[in-house]
């Protein structure tokens, strides 16, 4: 068995060449959407001080990534697309002046459908934006009240259309399912309008329910009905026909893509590439520990501010490293690469083996070209069949 520190610099022979990404958060949104657990809020008390810590940072971490070249940067939240165009560019202008950022590099805005219009466009494009991630998630206002989303469904669809006449040829857009009251007819209607816009890229997430929302009190105080297993199930199913019947490659769990045009951002994250994370609550990883900032805005600027960061971090083990070679792999079309398992993982290779045959059993695992996947029946569960292989 290797010890941690050799197997720790052997990964690092295997994968130190590679780029890396930049990830931004903006933790601020106009309104909260029920069933958002993710660092956002909608009191702007504190919006100057973390902008002005955000730039700091990022020149404060300069050499996290040491020296390897940019490959990706992604402003995410919260919503992002509150920036002005001139809090944007100074903060790319941060990045350009700190770090090797490769010709092409792709950068990616979240943006809320009703922050798009087409000078705000022309805008993005003009300072380097190259790639638009849309939460549009509904195409139904009904649906949309339910989550409470502050936008409305013609404002998604406006908001594609002045993207694409102002330039923008690589969008996402965001779509859930496993809505109570979406009805399976309701959502097929929801696909057919998303595959015919102007996007190359669909992210499609069964609504989960995370402790603390809006929607979990409104579920135990039965505002709310409780989700249905077998609901989504049948709409994972609808999703997945639906959209390679019209050309989208579905290869992530969540992500369907047109002419090859994944995310490279994200995929990153699955392709197990170092990346820096800036901003209240961000995570970074560096091929040895994970690092996450404080999701405290007060404290975030004020250690920032003192020449300080308040993070928290931990080396990932072997294991860790095992599990999540797993995770990722089963949730990517790729799927878990024998050789790389053997070469990497030689001792829980029996095990995942023995584990394994129960999947193949039921129909939800297959090998396929040198690597173990996930069947389309498989799929849904992606997540817990995963964590049955952890060690
Ligand atoms: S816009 Fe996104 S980050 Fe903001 S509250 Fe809604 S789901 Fe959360």
């Amino acid at each position: 068995m290797l010890s941690q520190k050799t197997f720790i610099s052997k990964l690092n022979t295997d994968y130190f060449c590679r780029m890396s990404g930049i990830y931004i958060h903006i933790p601020f949104c106009s309104t909260k959407c029920h069933y958002c657990n993710f660092l956002s809020t909608v009191s702007l008390k504190y919006r100057k001080e973390v902008f002005e810590a955000i730039g700091k940072e990022i020149a404060m971490r300069k050499n996290y990534l040491g020296q390897k070249p940019i490959e990706t940067i992604y402003f995410g939240g919260g919503t992002p697309s509150l920036l002005s165009k001139d809090e944007l560019k100074t903060l790319l202008k941060r990045i350009f002046d700190h770090f090797e950022v490769v010709s092409g590099a792709e950068i990616t805005l979240e943006a809320n459908p009703d922050d798009v219009n087409r000078k705000i466009s022309e805008d993005w494009l003009d300072i380097g934006i190259n790639r638009l991630s849309i939460g549009t998630q509904a195409f139904n206002d009904d649906i949309l009240r339910k989550l409470n989303r502050r936008h409305r469904a013609d404002q998604s669809l406006q908001a594609v259309q002045f993207a694409f006449e102002s330039g923008f040829r690589n969008m996402s857009i965001d779509l859930i399912y496993g809505i109570p009251g979406l009805t399976n007819s309701m959502w097929e209607a929801e696909i057919e309008v998303a595959a015919n816009l102007p996007v190359s890229h669909i992210s499609a997430y069964h609504l989960t329910v995370e402790a603390g929302t809006a929607l979990e009190n409104l579920i135990r105080r039965k505002k709310y009905p409780n989700l249905s297993e077998e609901a989504g199930v049948e709409q994972f199913e609808i999703l997945m026909d639906k959209l390679e019947s019209v050309g989208y490659e579905h290869y992530e769990i969540s992500n369907f893509a047109q002419n090859g045009l994944y995310s490279k951002h994200n995929r990153s994250y699955w392709q197990n590439k170092p990346y820096l994370g800036i901003g209240p609550s961000a995570h970074s990883y560096d091929l040895e520990k994970r690092e996450w900032n404080t999701s405290n805005l007060r404290t975030y600027f004020e250690a920032i501010d003192s020449g300080e960061r308040d993070f928290e971090s931990e080396v990932l083990s072997k294991t860790d490293f095992y599990n999540e070679f797993i995770m990722l792999g089963l949730r990517t079309s790729e799927g878990v690469d024998l050789k790389e398992l053997e070469k990497r993982f030689a001792d829980f290779k029996a095990d995942f083996e023995t584990k394994a045959e129960k999947y193949f059993q039921r129909g939800q695992m297959v090998f396929c070209e040198g690597s173990y996947r996930l069947s389309r029946s498989g799929k849904f569960f992606a997540d817990a069949i995963a964590a049955d292989f952890f060690q």
